[in-house]
């Protein structure tokens, strides 16, 4: 491993350079790489990128694009590479043939040079093509990690924070499963200053309790919001993508809920879904088995079998 914390983006579209931005403003790499098929537009937006280097405050990141041998030497990988849904008919199982492709081949390039940096998925459909990474070559599956379900639960944390008028860092809570339409809310562990939001109501005088459906609606939601608007969405998963590679930099061992492939927890395997993980420098250090209700073990088996029927459908 190289001394500097070199830091490699794959795919230079809109989430990659999203992902640049938020990579090289979190004061954590010396070196962030990325690498596109189309070179050009790596170069770009890299040259871009690299030009605010020399403002106040901006630590002196070398900002570059590169190509797969640049991954020798890299902490992290962030993948991004490959299209999003081209028109709202195409299917989950359409995109998944196209870039469950797609990854093979950048997860064959990748460890051709490394086989020690965490890598991290963005691509969509998320769950599935996090796990083909893992099947694709041999690389150790605790260091494949996909952004899953940190990007819902942020956006939960958010939507919730926002009926108290609060600091979303002050709402506990995950959203797990699926990065998709069987995601869920597991309730019975959010709180909000230690107490459950049934109780939290009375401290407000609120009534949100009775919200929680449409919460959970709006949360699926608000990416379809977003992409009607601005025709994609890129902060909020680069955001996401950020926070991982920080805790694996850091070696943070912070919990975060995060898509990885499953060996029996919850009774689950052969399937990459989101649940609680301990991030620290070897990437997913430990799946965490919280204690969910039986309504909740029934919402991950139903993500589970959904994200199973996309894989087996794959060509
Ligand atoms: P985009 O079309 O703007 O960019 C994709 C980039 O990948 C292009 O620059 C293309 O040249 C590059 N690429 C394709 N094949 C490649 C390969 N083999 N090697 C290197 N580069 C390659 O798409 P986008 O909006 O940036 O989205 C990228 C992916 O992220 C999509 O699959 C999208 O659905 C997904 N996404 C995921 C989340 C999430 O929460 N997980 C959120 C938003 C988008």
């Amino acid at each position: 491993m190289s001394e500097i914390n070199r830091i490699v983006i794959i795919g230079a579209g809109n989430v990659g350079t999203a992902t640049l931005s938020a990579v090289v403003n979190s004061n954590i790499a010396s070196e962030v790489v990325m690498v596109d098929i189309n070179h050009q537009k790596a170069e770009g937006e890299t040259t871009d990128l690299s030009d605010t280097t020399s403002f106040n405050y901006t630590p002196n990141v070398r900002v570059k694009s590169g190509t797969y041998e640049d991954c020798t030497h890299a902490q992290a990988i962030i993948i991004t590479a490959g299209p999003s849904i081209s028109n709202p008919n195409e299917s989950r199982t359409a995109l998944a043939n196209k870039n469950s492709k797609v990854i093979t081949s950048v997860m064959q390039s990748i460890s051709k040079y490394t086989k020690d940096a965490v890598i991290v998925l963005v691509t969509n459909p998320l769950d599935v093509v996090t796990y083909i990474a893992h099947k694709s070559c041999s690389y150790p599956s605790n260091k494949i990690i996909g952004t899953g379900t940190l990007l819902d639960t942020a956006r939960f944390r958010r939507i919730l924070a926002d009926k108290y008028a609060l600091d979303p860092k002050n709402v506990h809570g995950y959203i797990l499963g699926e990065h998709g339409s069987t995601a869920f809310v597991v309730w019975s562990l959010v709180n909000i200053a230690g107490m459950k939001i049934e109780d939290f109501d009375n401290v407000l005088g609120k009534n949100i309790v009775n919200e929680k459906e449409s919460i959970l609606d709006h949360t699926k939601k608000r990416g379809f919001e977003i992409v009607e608007k601005k025709g994609s969405t890129s902060f909020g998963v680069a955001g996401a993508a950020q926070r991982i590679v920080r805790a694996v930099l850091l070696d943070e061992k912070c919990i975060l809920p995060v898509s990885t492939v499953l060996t029996g927890e919850y009774g689950l395997s052969d399937v990459a879904l989101s649940v609680p993980c301990i991030i620290g420098k070897n990437g997913v250090e430990k799946i965490l088995e919280l204690p969910l209700t039986e309504e909740e073990c029934e919402a991950l088996n139903k993500s589970a079998d959904y994200i199973k029927s996309i894989l087996n459908n794959i060509e």
